[in-house]
């Protein structure tokens, strides 16, 4: 029997351990942090052994392969031992992968993956059986064991990427590239780059890669090197004839010839980057044969994904809206963009090395007051202190949609838009959108 170690007991750990002992292996799960209550009595009732806040070698360095979960670096101690002890590494998502048939479309991208992943899934479960997984809810493992799809669409991220070998999409999407957890790549942007492309190493002639023709950051590394996939780009700015682009409202997708017009005036998403998501999303509703109708129809009826420029309510003619999944400056850029009124901005947390300069613009033209909302608010004084008549700080959300309440007038919006991590004032960045939420009903 085939002894597979899991380290992480978490969602794609536990899915894991479910699918590892139904295909016959000897299952055993470390975590170094404390296992949930709920995957704990998932582990008991499969009898799966496992433990946590530990990690036992003689049992980890005896397995003949290990799922390491996306949040573990590379650069912890015992990770290093087991590769250097020559044991197969892989994630979660090339484990699960070869456990099933079903046409698999993989999504990446430093922002964008939630979105796209989900209006995509939108689109094809109205003709298709499909599964969300990734990133998002039941782990693919889970899924793959569980449910059984016949397509899946996954959300997934550079730490997936990461210990792939053979996992093989049919249809890959890469939204776009800009700097992000540069930590984990030895502050190397190019490592980065280089770990969201592996999302089309082992793709054939027969697959096809999506991607963002705007993004110097994909185009230039797409002129270094060969990618087997057929390409289907999309652009805001160009006509493409093979792929999606947009133009006076509309987005035009053309594959083999056939074409697929859609206008825009009536999705519900707003912004340019989720015009970008619908393209992509969908292209591959239109390569994977969902009717033109039922494709038109469904990118209008779907309402977004929570805490992203989420429309929360209307008080006295003012618009909030939470963002609080921006937690980047890039996120955040595109959420100004599509502010189409003054705005009352909601900024700060843990900033990541941020570079406010490419926001200047719309601070200019848009933002008339700014809460910040973090531990350490220097730097946003700093940036934007002589660019707005309001610029006040807290550390309580609520005080800081107060303080919004007070300052936005009629026709206004208010908008949290952190451009931050959260885990200074907050558990994580959901805990930071339904503070706002609640902050904004208690009004
Ligand atoms: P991810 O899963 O990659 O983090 P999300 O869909 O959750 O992406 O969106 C994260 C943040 O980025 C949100 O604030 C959202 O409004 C913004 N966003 C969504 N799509 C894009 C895009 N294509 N380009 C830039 N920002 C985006």
């Amino acid at each position: 029997m085939k002894r597979l170690v899991i380290l992480g007991g978490g969602e794609s750990g536990v899915g894991t351990a479910l699918l590892g002992k139904a295909r016959g292996y000897d299952v055993f799960v470390s975590d170094k942090s404390e296992i949930k209550k709920k995957y704990k009595d998932v582990l008991l009732n499969n009898e799966i052994e496992f433990e946590d806040r530990q990690h036992t070698e003689s049992k980890i360095l005896s397995a003949d392969i290990v799922m390491k979960s996306p949040g573990i670096p590379d650069k912890v101690a015992l990770v290093k031992q087991i590769r250097e002890a020559g044991i197969k590494v892989v994630s979660e998502i090339e484990f699960a992968s070869i456990y099933t048939d079903a046409t698999l479309v993989a999504i990446t991208g430093s922002n964008g993956k939630t979105t796209t992943a989900t209006l995509t899934h939108h689109l094809l479960t109205q003709e298709l059986d499909v599964g969300l997984a990734g990133n998002i809810g039941d782990s693919f493992a889970k899924q793959v064991l569980e449910e059984n799809h016949n397509n899946y669409v996954l959300e997934v991220s550079s730490f997936q990427l990461d210990d792939i070998y053979e996992f093989q999409p049919k249809v890959a999407i890469l939204t776009n590239i800009t700097p992000d957890h540069l930590d984990r790549y030895d502050y190397k942007f190019e490592n980065y780059i280089a770990s969201k492309f592996r999302i089309v190493e082992n793709q054939t002639e027969d697959d096809y890669f999506i991607y963002d023709a705007d993004d110097e950051v994909i185009s230039e590394w797409l002129e270094n090197i060969q990618i087997q996939s057929k390409k289907l780009p999309f652009s805001l700015n160009k006509i493409i004839e093979e792929g999606a682009y947009y133009k006076d409202n509309t987005i035009i997708i053309t594959i083999d010839n056939n074409q697929i017009i859609m206008p825009t005036d009536n999705i519900t998403l707003e912004g340019k980057h989720n015009i970008k998501n619908a393209m992509a999303a969908s292209t591959v509703a239109h390569l994977l044969k969902i009717r033109k109708q039922t494709i038109r129809e469904s990118l209008e009826n779907f309402q977004g994904v929570e805490h992203r420029l989420e429309h929360v309510l209307k008080i006295n003619k003012v618009q909030y809206i939470n963002d609080s999944k921006a937690t980047n400056v890039n996120a955040t850029y595109f959420a100004l963009e599509s502010m189409d009124a003054p705005t009352v901005w909601i900024v700060g947390g843990v900033d990541k090395g941020n570079d406010y300069k490419e926001l200047f613009p719309f601070v200019n033209e848009k933002v008339k007051a700014i809460i910040c909302l973090g531990v350490d608010n220097e730097k946003l004084f700093k940036a934007f202190g002589n660019m707005v008549d309001v610029i006040i700080e807290t550390q309580y959300m609520s005080e800081a949609v107060k303080i919004a309440y007070k300052v936005a007038d009629a026709g206004d919006n208010v908008l949290l838009s952190p451009a931050c991590a959260s885990f200074d004032l907050f558990e994580n960045y959901e805990d930071r959108g339904r503070q706002f939420k609640n902050a904004v009903r208690n009004l």
